[in-house]
């Protein structure tokens, strides 16, 4: 098999890689530097990114749609905030990968795009990897990989994240494009952890997506029943026309991640757990990794890979509850929204809070869902 010696491969040319190439192009040595993406297939396009965040974001060109409000909402309570200092944005993901393909890429003939399946990555020296492809195979002394293997089943605590959603055009006016609903759990079907999330993108168009929690997803039919309920009770059965699907489902494990993978490659993304295991978000994070991922890369120093160890084992109370009890996580979801500033939580979901926030937070939610989960 013939071998490519390379500065930089990237396995897998999804999300993270993509930020991680961004970043990268920051410094000016980057232009110096050979880089292959090796990618098996062409993106499924049919994801929108969300996610919140202070000011302008690196990537604000790509932001479609930004809110400055956002509207909880469960069986007998309502909140809707401004949620200063943050703004909720999102990014669509056919303008994300077209930005990238046709005009970020581009740019650079030291990037080349490799059509072609990784099987494996193996440590030829100390200072040299191999990427073994279905094609050809690749050596370099950087490897990043956003190649998940498929560990999540043996996560201790594994659940879905799992959704179906439709864009729809109203003939009536009856969205306020200022709010986002990030959680309506007043649709919930009996002991089941579901929710409606609405992305608004003016006052006769949005995105409507039911959501659930659990090990195991959902029938096509469970989705359109509740997809048809909550339009029908909670939108006053407007009449609507779908123009787009959106369906889903991310992985929320409680695993022990590691930074490098068993080659010495450097994980990013979901495969560098990423996405928070109780909140499915993981763009910002990627992000944020990605630009210290660069700088690393650029000036190597060690640099912190990730917040402090508390917030997983928070991760995994919340996600046992989900798990075991999920009528009591939706009234757990439903006294912090209740109890908590929208902006508060929302950095607490950020892993930005302190301790003494923390403490604030938790004296307000019912202690003993927790502690059993603890004592058990
Ligand atoms: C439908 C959906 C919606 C989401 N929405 C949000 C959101 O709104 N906000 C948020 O913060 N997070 C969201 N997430 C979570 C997370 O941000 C995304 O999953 C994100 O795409 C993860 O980036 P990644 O690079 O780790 O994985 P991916 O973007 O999936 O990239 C991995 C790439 O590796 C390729 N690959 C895999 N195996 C191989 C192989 N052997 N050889 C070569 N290539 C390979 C895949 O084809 C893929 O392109 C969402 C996830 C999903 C699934």
């Amino acid at each position: 098999m013939a071998k490519e010696n390379v500065d930089i491969i990237i396995c897998g040319g999804g999300c993270s890689s993509m930020l991680l190439l961004f970043n990268l192009q920051r410094y000016p040595k980057f232009k110096t530097l050979k880089i292959l993406v090796i990618e098996k297939e062409i993106q499924n396009q049919q994801k929108t990114w969300c996610f919140w965040h202070k000011g302008n974001h690196p990537l604000q060109h790509l932001i479609t749609s930004s809110w400055n409000n956002i509207r909880f909402a469960a069986e007998h309570f309502i909140t809707t905030q401004e949620i200063q200092p943050y703004i909720y944005s999102s990014i669509k993901g056919e303008d994300f990968y077209h930005y990238f393909v046709n005009q970020f890429i581009p740019q650079f003939p030291n990037i080349k795009i490799i059509r072609d399946e990784v099987l494996s990555i193996e440590k030829t020296s100390t200072h040299l990897s191999k990427v073994i492809c279905k094609h050809h195979a690749y050596i370099s002394s950087t490897v990043y990989s956003s190649i998940i293997e498929n560990k999540f089943h043996e996560a201790p605590i594994f659940l879905w994240q799992h959704f179906k959603g439709w864009h729809i055009k109203t003939e009536e006016n009856i969205f306020d494009e200022n709010i986002m609903t990030i959680m309506d759990f007043s649709n919930c079907l009996p002991n089941s952890f579901d929710f409606v999330y609405i992305l608004p993108y003016s006052s006769n168009e949005a995105l409507i997506e039911v959501t659930a929690f659990s090990s195991e997803t959902w029938d096509d039919s469970v989705y359109l029943k509740q997809l048809n309920k909550y339009i029908s009770n909670k939108l006053n059965g407007a009449k609507y026309q779908i123009e787009t699907n959106e369906q889903g489902r991310i992985p929320m494990a409680y695993y022990n991640h590691t930074a490098l993978g068993k080659a010495g490659e450097i994980l990013i993304g979901s495969a560098a757990g990423k996405i928070k295991a109780s909140s499915g978000y993981g763009f910002e994070k990627m992000q944020i990794d990605a630009a210290r991922l660069a700088s690393n890369y650029f000036t190597p120093k060690l640099s912190k890979q990730s917040g402090p160890k508390r917030f997983k084992f928070y991760d995994k109370l919340l996600l046992k509850i989900i798990l075991e009890k999920p009528e009591e996580a939706v009234s757990i979801f439903g006294k912090l929204f209740k109890k908590i500033p929208i902006p508060m939580v929302l950095k607490f979901l950020y892993e930005e809070t302190n301790l003494y926030e923390e403490a604030l937070i938790f004296k307000k939610l019912p202690a003993i869902p927790f502690l059993k989960q603890i004592f058990k």
